[in-house]
């Protein structure tokens, strides 16, 4: 009794001859199913956003588009580095209305 197999693509369903050694029953019909096996962007699970670490500039995945550390920890390194590198460097501290200052000075003189 010979055993008929079908088409791998479960789409098709063509039954095989029994003989043949092919898993698919057209080149075409394999192509299709490559294609919808290869997995979308969507379904993230399985195929997570590849990003870089802003911390360390390591390469990870991650299953959200707007990661931006490997790790917790980097992020929270990245955000001590950036509070240090702030706090040597303080902004110029600006007068809140030099303009005004400036007019009533002269309008003293
Ligand atoms: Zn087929
Ligand atoms: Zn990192």
């Amino acid at each position: 009794m010979p055993s008929l197999r079908k088409c791998k693509n479960p789409e098709c369903g063509i039954m095989l001859d029994y003989w043949s050694r092919k898993f698919y029953c057209t080149n075409a019909c394999k192509q299709q199913h490559y294609r919808a096996r290869t997995t979308p962007h969507y379904h993230v699970a399985k195929n997570p956003y590849r990003k870089k670490c802003r911390n360390c500039g390591k390469s990870f995945t991650s299953k959200t588009p707007l990661a931006e550390y490997c790790t917790r920890g980097c992020k929270q390194d990245h955000y001590r580095q950036r509070k240090k590198i702030e706090a040597e460097n303080p902004q110029p501290i600006q007068s809140t209305f030099p303009d005004e200052s400036y007019t009533i000075s002269n309008a003293l003189t």
